[in-house]
């Protein structure tokens, strides 16, 4: 759970219903990748950006023809797992931000102890 709290961005590219994310241009050994394997529907593979500066450049390259999405990574602190969707707010305390997915399970929970 190293970097709760640090902002980090993923490019989002809308492919009919589903968001994939953009790779980047190179593999992890350099190695220019094919336009069609610059993007992946896992977010593991997302490219990481820090700085929204330099992800706005990198945006204004890419072509025009798709439409893309700047999207938020964030950790939820129940399950640590990384997403990028509006999180969910957790019934324990009402202002803590989680993934969709544990808000869905704390929402069944919460029906199943009533
Ligand atoms: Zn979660």
């Amino acid at each position: 759970m190293s970097n709760i709290g640090i902002c980090e961005y993923v490019i989002g590219v809308i492919h009919d219903k589903d968001i994939w994310y953009y790779v980047g241009r190179y593999d992890a050994n350099g190695m220019k990748l094919k336009p069609n394997e610059q993007y992946s529907s896992f977010l593991v593979d997302a490219k990481r950006y820090n700085d929204e500066d330099i992800l706005r450049e990198e945006l204004e390259s890419l072509p025009k023809t798709l439409t893309y999405k700047i999207l938020e990574l964030q950790r939820c602190p129940k399950c640590t797992k990384e997403f990028t969707e509006h999180p969910a707010l957790s019934r324990e305390d009402n202002e803590t931000e989680i993934c969709p997915e544990c808000g869905v399970k704390e929402a069944i929970q919460a029906y199943i102890n009533s």
